[in-house]
């Protein structure tokens, strides 16, 4: 996949094809205007079940169409990238299968939202916490740490099935599930289970995120600042300095025009103090 040669990227964003607040120019135009010199077009990916905030399948074509536009329009500006943040449901469906490897995208992000509850129905756990903690409830028998360690088995499987570059968000889970439970971060079961995905994820040579999507409003980034030192792989004499912008993207997430750099600039800020501290 192309690589940011400059700190003014963002490969995740969102518009109208699916949860986004605007149409793919307005976030062109805002990203332009922001400064940006890559800007990375990745809606939610289709999936077979019903979600409100997923792309139709038919959107697919009219989507690539008008990504292919707006890359002319800003040639030589703003580096246009196509791409999608396919969802992972179960073997049968995520980054892995024909229909995402056969579309024409510039790089792929595999992300969990959905968590198969214990009657095998899949649940979307991402959004806000009064959604989730009802879902808790109603659909996961109370349990939270079901949910969890589903979340990560989840993120362990599509990182084994690959066809992705980057994964998204992979500790996303961590911030509705701290909102029930506030220590669960601190427990060995948890890190155990963050530190097994770090791992696969770095043996498989895909790319992290870190989200700032919440770092506003929830001072909160994706993965946690907690577990930033521990994305090198240092048996490889990799350090955090050698991997950002290569082996870690900061990203928005935006789904406004408004946010097209939200947090960014401020995870680089933390990302240089990590480093000046390691
Ligand atoms: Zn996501
Ligand atoms: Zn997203």
């Amino acid at each position: 996949m192309i690589l940011p040669t400059t700190e003014r990227y963002n490969y995740h964003s969102h518009t109208e094809f699916c949860d986004g607040r605007a149409p793919m120019s307005g976030m062109a135009a805002a990203a332009c205007s922001e400064g940006m010199e890559i800007w990375g077009f990745s809606p939610h990916s289709p999936i077979p079940v019903e979600s409100g905030c997923n792309m139709q399948f038919e959107a697919v074509p009219i989507y690539l169409e008008e990504a292919s536009r707006i890359k002319g329009e800003y040639e030589g500006r703003m580096k246009i990238l196509t791409s999608m943040e396919i969802d992972y449901l179960s073997t049968e469906w995520g980054p892995h299968v024909d229909y995402f490897q056969k579309l024409p995208l510039d790089y792929r992000i595999g992300s969990v939202h959905f968590v198969m509850n214990q009657d095998g129905i899949p649940i979307d756990c991402d959004g806000r916490f009064e959604r989730f903690n009802q879902r808790l409830k109603d659909s996961f028998r109370g349990d939270l740490r079901y949910i969890v360690e589903k979340f990560y088995e989840q993120e362990l499987i599509m990182i084994e099935r690959g066809g992705f570059d980057v994964l998204g968000h992979f500790d996303k889970i961590s911030a509705n599930a701290s909102m029930v439970d506030p220590e669960i971060e601190n427990t060995g079961w948890y890190q155990a289970l963050v530190d097994d995905v770090i791992r696969h994820a770095r043996d498989a040579g895909i790319i992290f995120e870190i989200n700032t999507k919440a770092f506003n409003d929830k001072g909160r980034f994706f993965p946690n600042r907690s577990l930033w030192k521990e994305l090198p792989d240092k048996s490889k004499g990799e350090t955090l300095e050698g991997i950002i912008h290569k082996k870690i993207l900061i990203n928005s997430d935006a789904h406004y025009p408004e946010k097209v750099n939200c947090g960014r600039d401020e995870a680089i800020k933390l990302f240089h103090e990590e480093i000046i501290n390691q």
